[in-house]
């Protein structure tokens, strides 16, 4: 029998599709390849504390609409991320603000140069690395690069296999140098976890009369419906005709020590040591109470099909060339859509591949 809507993948971005689309009254299936629903926000309970299986995520945004639709399927706790770093052997914080500067440099040097900084950009504003090296003023110009060496130069290359100059400018700048004393990694007006956990909050969003879930379930050409929704990669839909959309991948070594804390943030980065890129501690997001605690450390590493899963897509032109090719094609399937993370081929949080939903279920109706 064929299906009203298909939807492909079970993460956010088809959930809150089949969520839509379900209260609309349309009678929706939802697969996924995968035996749990909640795509890479997938997280569980282990000794007492929910730990995020493919890496640490913290749910932020400035879009109201965004955050109210969420917020009808979660309840919030009302975490706020901080991020450090290993720089020069001092954990400070991340991104690079006026307190990482006073950790860093002898307290003279540091005075001058947040002077400088002041007086050239203002309090409260960012600025992305690959800007900021652009200075023309000498003691900024010493600033930009120790900061592009120690925190992003390794790091980008351990995660991107590419410079910082050489991977798409908005990429760095998701981590601009904030002038100010916020050690916040994000300033949004919302910012939280949902306080049973990533997992629960897509059980609820799918917990419709109209939606039927299919796990362990890949698509296959035989399937049929009226339409279908692809959050899965675009490539892939299209067979890879042209060539497959190159994806940085993540392995995460998962350890429980017997100690109640392993580190003071809930992430701490090490660009320039280790072949990991982060250490993500578990219990600070919703401070689970446990005499032990789990971390997990992240390696990149490439997309191979087969071998692991898409994380990251890679943005630079070549790549955003190769994806116009494949939104052609998707532009003459009608009753097709393309979305998510895969399915556009971009870098979205999890705010944007909400938004991105919204939008499209708006403008599809
Ligand atoms: N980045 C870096 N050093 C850091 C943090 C970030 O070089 O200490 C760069 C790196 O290229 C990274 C990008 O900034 O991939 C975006 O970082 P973000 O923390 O937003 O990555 P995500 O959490 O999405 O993996």
């Amino acid at each position: 029998m064929k299906t009203q809507n298909l939807i492909v993948g079970c993460g956010i971005s088809g959930a809150a599709m089949a969520r839509l689309l379900a209260e609309k009254g349309e009678h929706v299936v939802i697969i996924d390849s995968k035996n749990h629903i909640a795509g890479n926000i997938y997280d569980y309970y282990q000794d007492g504390i929910c730990v995020h299986k493919y890496g640490t995520h913290i749910f932020h945004t400035n879009n109201k609409d965004v955050w109210n639709f969420v917020s009808r399927f979660c309840q919030w706790y009302p975490y706020q991320h901080k991020v450090c770093g290993l720089i020069d052997g001092q954990i400070a914080p991340i991104p690079f603000n006026l307190n990482t500067l006073h950790t860093v440099f002898p307290e003279s040097l540091a005075n001058k140069i947040e002077q400088k900084l002041l007086d050239n950009y203002g309090l409260n504003v960012k600025i992305p690395i690959l800007e900021l090296h652009k200075q023309q003023d000498k003691d900024l110009q010493f600033l930009a690069k120790y900061i592009y060496e120690k925190i992003f130069l390794e790091y980008t290359l351990k995660q991107w296999g590419q410079t910082p100059d050489e991977i798409d400018p908005s990429v760095s700048g998701r981590v601009p140098v904030y002038i100010s004393r916020d050690n916040r990694y994000f300033q949004d007006k919302y910012q939280g976890i949902p306080i049973s956990g990533y997992t629960k909050m897509i059980e609820k969003m799918l917990d419709h009369p109209n939606i039927q879930i299919k796990l362990n379930t890949p698509f296959n050409a035989n399937m049929e419906y009226e339409r279908l929704w692809w959050t899965g990669s675009i490539d892939e839909f299209f067979e890879f005709q042209f060539g497959q959309l190159p994806y940085r991948s993540e392995r995460f070594e998962f350890i429980k020590f017997p100690y109640k804390k392993f580190q003071e943030t809930a992430v701490v980065n090490y660009p320039c040591n280790y072949e990991f890129t982060r250490i993500g501690e578990y219990k600070h997001f919703l401070n689970d109470q446990s005499d032990d605690t789990i971390v997990s450390y992240e390696y990149p590493e490439a997309f191979e099909e087969g071998k692991n899963d898409r994380y990251y897509p890679i943005a630079n032109e070549q790549n955003a060339q190769l994806y116009r090719k494949y939104l052609s094609l998707a532009q003459t399937k009608k009753n097709i859509f393309f979305f998510g993370r895969l399915g556009d081929y971009k870098y979205y949080d999890m705010d944007k591949a909400v938004l991105r939903c919204l939008e499209l279920f708006n403008s599809v109706k």
